[in-house]
C-alpha cells in the first residue's frame, strides 16, 4: 500500500526533527501538502499513521493535509495547465502529452505545530 510507505518515510523525518529539538516539544498537528498527483488520499494517509503511530510519541498527532492540484506546462503553448486525473493528460490547446509536471507530484511538511511545555492556564472563578 502507497500510504505505508509514504507514512513510514513521514514519521522519519519528523523524528529526525524532533530529536534535535533541545527539549522535544509535544507536537499537536503535522501540516501536509499532498500533490493531487501522488494519488494518496488524506484518509488513507492518516488512518495509516494513526496505525504507525500507536504508542509513539506521535501518537494522537492530527495530520492537516493541504492538497495542491496537478500543473503541468506546455511547452508548445508555453502556457499551465490542469490535467484532469485519471482522465486526460494533455494539454487541452494542443493535445500535447503531459510531460512537464510543475506541481501535484509532491508530499512535504508545511509546518509542525506543537506546544512546548506550558503551564495550564489558571481557572478563576
Ligand atoms: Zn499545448
Amino acid at each position: 500500500m502507497h500510504e505505508t510507505d509514504m507514512t513510514k518515510a513521514l514519521i522519519l523525518t519528523v523524528k529526525d526533527w524532533w530529536e534535535s529539538q533541545p527539549q522535544q516539544p509535544q507536537i499537536e498537528t503535522i501540516h501536509l501538502i499532498v500533490g493531487q498527483f501522488t494519488c494518496v488520499e488524506p484518509a488513507s494517509l492518516q488512518f495509516a499513521f494513526n496505525v504507525q503511530t500507536r504508542n509513539t510519541f506521535l501518537e494522537g498527532v492530527k495530520l492537516a493535509i493541504r492538497e495542491t492540484p496537478l500543473v503541468a506546462f506546455c511547452h508548445t503553448c508555453q502556457e499551465e495547465y490542469k490535467p484532469e486525473i485519471g482522465q486526460h493528460y494533455a494539454c487541452p490547446s494542443c493535445q500535447a502529452p503531459m510531460e512537464d509536471i510543475r506541481s501535484g507530484r509532491e508530499l512535504k511538511i508545511d509546518r509542525i505545530e506543537y506546544s512546548q511545555a506550558e503551564l495550564e492556564p489558571s481557572v478563576t472563578n
